[in-house]
């Protein structure tokens, strides 16, 4: 990790503040984990779903607001899918629609000369996660062969915002106004509420003083990892999770690794080749 230096509110930074960054999440609500962050470095921020999965309501008017009191702004790819058709898009590895936002997110790095892309890490927790994490690693490649020269980080979401053991790209020890506007801010989504209580709950109120994300491989082959989460073989939570709700009635089938997610970053991988071959026979 590069510098530290400290804001004029007391923050202190280790590493680079990435102002102007692009921030792509799966759902509205993770980027609370970087609050302090948002108003450091005024980010756009892309979101892939309204995060209307679990009450029917979007999330995305919360998240609007978070980003206007801290001086950020929403990408062009802004809730752009209800939480269930992400899941559709997943079951049916739809790669044109995700091809469609891969190249939404190449754009917004090269339109808005980012000097990173800052995504969801995959975890084996969310497929909407991984999913976004997979998008972010195409988006900067595809990206990067237009001529964009920008970083590439993770964003960690489940524990901890500080992964022990692990370099940060950028890490951030909130002053305590600062602390203090999170902790308000985190509370005001009724529908995040339960996440916000489990998260603090388990991990405890004082480890989100702390703000962080690591820098990532951009090329992983498909089938080994394309998503970041590890080796093809390893079974995420999220089929487990899924299992459970189709033993109760509330799905009709399950997300699976293998044999969705995988085969649609291979089909991902196939698009972003053809693409680049089309680009090299153009020049
Ligand atoms: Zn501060
Ligand atoms: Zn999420």
């Amino acid at each position: 990790m590069g510098e530290r230096s400290e804001r004029a509110c007391g923050c202190v930074v280790h590493g680079e503040i990435a102002a102007g960054a692009l921030l792509l999440l799966g759902h509205p609500g993770h980027e609370l984990r970087l609050h302090a962050w948002l108003a450091h470095a005024r980010p756009t921020v892309a979101v892939l779903t309204d995060g209307s999965g679990r009450s029917g309501r979007s999330r995305l008017d919360a998240t609007a607001e978070t980003l206007a009191l801290a001086g950020a702004r929403p990408a062009a790819i802004f809730g752009v899918m209800r939480d269930v058709d992400l899941y559709q898009l997943l079951l049916a590895q739809n790669a044109t629609r995700a091809w469609g936002l891969v190249q939404g997110v190449a754009i917004a790095l090269l339109d808005g000369a980012a000097p990173a892309l800052i995504c969801d890490a995959a975890e084996g927790f969310n497929p909407g996660h991984d999913l976004c994490r997979g998008i972010g690693g195409f988006a900067v490649r595809l990206a990067a062969a237009r001529g964009w020269k920008g970083a590439f980080y993770e964003l960690p979401l489940e524990g901890p915002p500080v992964r022990e053991g692990a370099a940060a790209g950028l890490a951030l020890d909130l002053c305590a106004g600062c602390f203090a506007a999170k902790r308000k801010r985190s509370r005001a989504c009724p529908d995040l509420l339960p996440d916000v209580d489990a998260a603090e709950r388990e991990s405890g109120l004082e480890v989100f003083r702390s703000e962080a994300f690591y820098a990532t491989l951009a090329t992983r082959a498909p089938g080994a990892g394309a998503d970041g989460f590890g080796a093809a073989e390893t079974v995420p939570y999220y089929e487990l999770w899924g299992e459970l709700r189709v033993g109760e009635g509330k799905y009709s089938s399950v997300v699976r690794r293998a044999g969705h997610v995988l085969p649609l970053f291979a089909a991902l991988e196939a698009c972003l080749r053809r693409e680049l071959a089309a680009a090299a026979g153009g020049r």
